[in-house]
């Protein structure tokens, strides 16, 4: 298997590329290695190739990764979230990039004893089998969650569809852009909406083009080998 640090300096230095190319500043541009596919051994070789970000799918993997690694990492909880998993979990996240429902919401208002960031996932493609809001439902469900004292809305998170070329992802990248644009411009105060995480191993590129802020990438940075 090839080194982490290996990898994580090819996609740095494609990073570095398309975010001048785009007139961003790279440290803007968090990346997330999601570690869901390899072992805790794995996950630690990713902190000492220098990343900070971990993030993880599923409720399992999650506590069996923070039980050994705990606080040397930034924790990100990027699957879909179950209400009974929660009270298990909240206090070890750091970022959670699923809120989708307010159940959930109401859930970790009640677990949390701090602010909790969060990002709203939305459905940006309207496929069917994707989780997450549909855009017309984003700007509602965000001012209804002004009832909860511990979440703040840190931004928007979306899963692309799996295609071929990765550039038919654009314009779905750039809805959710103007979609965190529009919301950041409500001026809530619990909800600056300033993050984007979108971007995965086939098309990060295009996502950080977009104005990905959070990255979030597994089989080009640390691989699948579970
Ligand atoms: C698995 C997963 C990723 C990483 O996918 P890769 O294609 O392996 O980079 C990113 N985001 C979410 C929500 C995932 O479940």
């Amino acid at each position: 298997m090839v080194a982490v640090k290996e990898n994580l300096m090819e996609i740095q230095a494609d990073i570095e590329q398309v975010a001048r190319r785009a007139g961003r500043n790279k440290e803007d541009i968090n990346i997330i290695a999601v570690t869901k596919y390899v072992t805790i051994e794995r996950a630690k070789e990713a902190l000492s190739a220098g990343i900070v970000h971990l993030g993880e799918n599923r409720n399992e993997g999650f506590l069996a990764k923070f039980e050994e690694i705990r606080d040397s990492a930034t924790w990100h909880f990027i699957g879909s979230l179950q209400s009974r998993k929660v009270k298990d979990m909240i206090h070890h996240i750091d970022y959670i990039h699923s809120l989708d429902r307010k159940s959930l919401a109401k859930e970790i208002n009640k677990r949390a004893e701090k602010t909790v960031p969060c990002f709203v996932q939305v459905n940006v493609s309207g496929e069917e089998s994707k989780h997450g809001l549909d855009e017309g439902e984003v700007e509602s469900f965000i001012k209804d969650l002004a009832a909860f004292e511990h979440i703040q809305v840190a931004g928007l998170m979306t899963m692309a569809p799996h295609v071929d070329n990765p550039e038919e992802t654009r314009p779905l990248f750039r809805k959710l852009r103007l979609l965190r644009d529009r919301i950041k411009g409500l001026g809530l105060d619990y909800a600056p909406c300033e993050y984007l995480s979108m971007g995965m191993s086939n098309d990060y590129e295009i996502a950080v083009e977009e104005g990905a802020t959070h990255i979030r990438i597994g089989t080009k940075l640390v691989g699948s080998e579970l």
